[in-house]
C-alpha cells in the first residue's frame, strides 16, 4: 500500500481535513477522474519586471472530489506520483495546456504556457515522444512550452534528467527548475544542468519585506543566475513592496497572488482575448 506511506509525508495533509478518507479511496477516485475529464486546469499569469507585461502562464491541475470537494493539488499530486497514475495526469494536463495555447497563439499571441512535471513522468518511457506528439497535433512551437520541474526531485536523479531535459531542449521548450533553495542543491550544479531559468521559492520571498537576510539571499541567487545567463521568476508575492524589492534585484518575472490568482483557464483566456481587442 504504497499510497498509506504517501500520507505521512504529504505536506498537504497536515491541513487538509478528510482524515476518515482511506486513500486508496482517493486514488481509485483519482483514477476515475482522470478517466472521466474530471480535473480542471487553472492559469496564473507570471508578469515580467520592469512593467508587469503577462507574457506567460503557469497551468496548475484543480479536483473536485463528487463527495468531499476540492482536493489540494499537494495532495493528489502525491496520491498520482506514488500510484502510478503521475503519467497519465501529466499527459493531461501538457494537453489541456496546449490546447489553451493554440487558442491564444492562434489570436495572434506570443505566449508561453508552463506546466509541472513531476521526474517520474519525465523518466517513463517515451515522455519526450509523446510531447513532440502533442506539439505537433496542437501545431504549437516548443517555444511556447515550459516545464517546470521541483529541485529536489531533479537532484535525486540528475544524470538521467539531465538527458532527457536536453532532449526537450532541443524542439525549443524551456525547462525551470521550481522552488529553487529548498532541494540542497550546490549552486554549482547550476552550471552543468540543461535549463533556462530558476523560480525562486516562495518561502524565500515571503519573508523579503521583513527580513533582510533573506532579502540578500534572493538578491544573491538572481546575481548567481544571471550570471549564468538564467532567467529568474519570483513565486509567491502579495504585496506591492515585495514587488518593488524583486524589481530592484533585477527579477525577470514575478507570479502571485498580488498580479492574479489562478483562475479556470477559459475565463483567463476569454478575459485576455477580450482586453487584447480592446
Ligand atoms: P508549485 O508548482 O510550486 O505551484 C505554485 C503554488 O503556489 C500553487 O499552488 C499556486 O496556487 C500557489 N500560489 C500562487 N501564487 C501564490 C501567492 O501569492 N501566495 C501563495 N501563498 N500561494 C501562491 P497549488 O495550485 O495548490 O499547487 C500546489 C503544487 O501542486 C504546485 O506547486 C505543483 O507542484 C503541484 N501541481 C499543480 N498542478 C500540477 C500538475 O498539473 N502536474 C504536476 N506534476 N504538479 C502539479
Ligand atoms: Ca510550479
Ligand atoms: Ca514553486
Ligand atoms: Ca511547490
Amino acid at each position: 500500500r504504497a499510497c498509506d506511506d504517501a500520507a505521512a509525508s504529504v505536506e498537504g495533509f497536515a491541513f487538509w481535513e478528510a482524515p476518515s478518507v482511506p486513500l486508496d479511496t482517493l486514488h481509485h477516485d483519482l483514477r476515475a477522474a482522470l478517466a472521466e475529464n474530471q480535473l480542471a486546469l487553472h492559469l496564473q499569469p507570471l508578469a515580467a519586471l520592469p512593467d508587469r507585461v503577462i507574457r506567460s502562464y503557469e497551468a496548475l491541475a484543480r479536483w473536485t472530489h463528487p463527495r468531499l470537494g476540492d482536493i489540494p493539488p499537494d495532495v493528489f499530486i502525491e496520491i498520482a506520483e506514488r500510484g502510478g497514475l503521475i503519467g497519465d495526469l501529466t499527459r493531461w494536463s501538457l494537453n489541456v495546456a496546449l490546447r489553451h495555447l493554440a487558442t491564444l497563439r492562434g489570436a495572434g499571441l506570443e505566449v508561453r504556457i508552463a506546466v509541472n512535471l513531476s521526474v517520474e513522468a519525465l523518466q517513463a518511457p517515451g515522455f519526450v515522444e509523446q510531447v513532440l506528439d502533442l506539439l505537433h497535433l496542437w501545431r504549437v512551437p516548443g517555444q511556447g512550452l515550459v516545464f517546470e520541474i521541483t529541485e529536489s526531485a531533479l537532484m535525486r536523479d540528475i544524470v538521467r534528467c539531465s538527458h532527457l531535459l536536453a532532449q526537450l531542449r532541443q524542439s525549443g521548450v524551456r525547462i525551470v527548475i521550481d522552488d529553487f533553495g529548498t532541494g540542497y542543491s550546490s549552486l554549482a550544479y547550476l552550471r552543468r544542468l540543461p535549463v533556462d531559468g530558476i523560480k525562486i521559492d516562495r518561502s524565500f520571498v515571503q519573508d523579503m519585506a521583513r527580513d533582510r537576510r533573506a532579502c540578500r539571499i534572493v538578491e544573491t541567487m538572481i546575481d548567481l543566475a544571471h550570471e549564468l545567463e538564467l532567467k529568474v521568476v519570483a513565486e509567491g508575492i502579495e504585496d506591492e513592496a515585495t514587488l518593488e524589492l524583486l524589481r530592484e534585484a533585477h527579477c525577470d518575472l514575478v507570479q502571485g497572488y498580488l498580479i492574479a490568482r489562478p483562475a479556470p483557464a477559459e475565463d483567463v483566456i476569454e478575459r485576455r482575448l477580450r482586453a487584447d481587442k480592446a
